[in-house]
């Protein structure tokens, strides 16, 4: 299955996708309804389904228009129930969509940025591949608690489901926020060399132009996958958190910085 990635141009610097596989594609997150419909026409194959991770409007605003193009279904998870208008079908924790080409999706509830939170895990003979993260995820961050979310079970999600992801899994967030990222990491761990690395490969892009990072990478040099390390707890004045204490921490300074 092959993803397709494309910028929003919006203020709030969304990604929306087309997933390929061999006759189908997957809409997820359209943001801009006529231009995913008029990818998928360059690509020349149907779409199956609109998937929205939650339910945020910026997640769901292209659903409409895209319907109105070509009266596909709209899938969201069961706890977003209600809350996003004409969904028809609701998908369940660890439910596989299998794909015409023989991939899988797999779906894992991931609340936490809200309580109705999907992530799209793309699957190959029992080998992880690619993470469509929304809002849970993002490259060298995570997402806020501040619309219907709660930074404890955001915790748990990341604990129990993002930490163990094998390191070659490519990421593939809801928005484009890896420069603030990456400065922000920089700000709690200023020797980190891979974010300098990866700020200076990323600095000089212009809207439109990224990259993507791995689970792998992320490890690296997402403050968020690095709740042991001494130096971002002395920038956080305690060097006695424990991991879940360090994560918290770091959401609620995120959130003012
Ligand atoms: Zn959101």
């Amino acid at each position: 299955m092959k993803v397709h990635q494309f910028f929003s141009f919006s203020s709030l610097r969304n990604f929306e996708y087309l997933l390929e596989d061999e006759s189908e594609l997957y809409a997820v997150d359209p943001f801009n309804g006529d231009k995913i419909f008029a990818e998928a026409k360059k690509i020349g194959k149907p779409i199956k389904a609109i998937i929205n991770t939650h339910e945020h409007f910026d997640h769901y605003c292209g659903n409409e228009a895209l319907v109105k193009a070509c009266a596909c279904e709209v899938w969201a998870h069961e706890k977003a129930r209600g809350k996003i208008p004409g969904v028809g079908r609701y998908l369940k924790d660890n439910e596989i969509l299998k794909t015409i080409d023989g991939t899988y999706v797999k779906v894992l509830y991931t609340p936490g940025h809200t309580m109705g939170h999907l992530c799209l895990l793309l699957q190959n003979e029992g080998k992880d591949l690619a993470l469509i993260s929304g809002d849970t995820l993002f490259n060298a961050g995570v997402g806020n608690c501040h619309n219907g979310g709660n930074p404890e079970v955001l915790y748990e999600t990341f604990r129990d489901q993002i930490f163990p992801l094998q390191d070659d899994v490519v990421l593939y967030p809801g928005h484009d926020y890896m420069k603030n990222n990456l400065l922000f990491t920089l700000n709690l761990e200023p020797s980190n060399k891979k974010a300098k690395a990866q700020l200076e490969r990323i600095k000089d892009f212009k809207d439109g132009e990224f990259i993507t990072s791995t689970i792998g990478q992320e490890r690296e040099f997402n403050t968020f996958f690095r709740l042991d390390v001494e130096e971002i707890k002395s920038s956080l004045g305690d060097n006695t958190l424990c991991e879940k204490n360090v994560f918290l921490k770091l959401r609620e300074k995120r959130n003012h910085w």
